[in-house]
């Protein structure tokens, strides 16, 4: 999903040339917050990942907490 190009930025496909340069950099940085590899709070494993809106699940431990829409923090989670 993600392509690079000569400018070295890298664009995500998704939003045409219709919604304008802010609104595809605002989503390409949100969409790479949500798809990057996160750690499990309680396992500790990297499969962690959002199954809904604010709803955060890992598949190996069934553990399920709600958090941000787009991003999570496990720091705040552990303390
Ligand atoms: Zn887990």
């Amino acid at each position: 999903m993600v392509n690079r190009n000569r400018k070295g930025q890298t664009v995500l496909k998704g939003l045409g040339t219709k919604f304008g340069a802010t609104v595809r950099k605002r989503y390409s940085k949100v969409y790479r917050t949500l798809k990057q590899k996160r750690r499990c709070p309680s396992c500790g494993s990297l499969k962690f990942m959002r199954i809904a809106c604010g709803i955060w699940n890992c598949p190996k431990c069934n553990f399920k907490v709600a958090a941000g829409a787009y991003d999570i923090n496990i720091e705040k989670l552990q303390s």
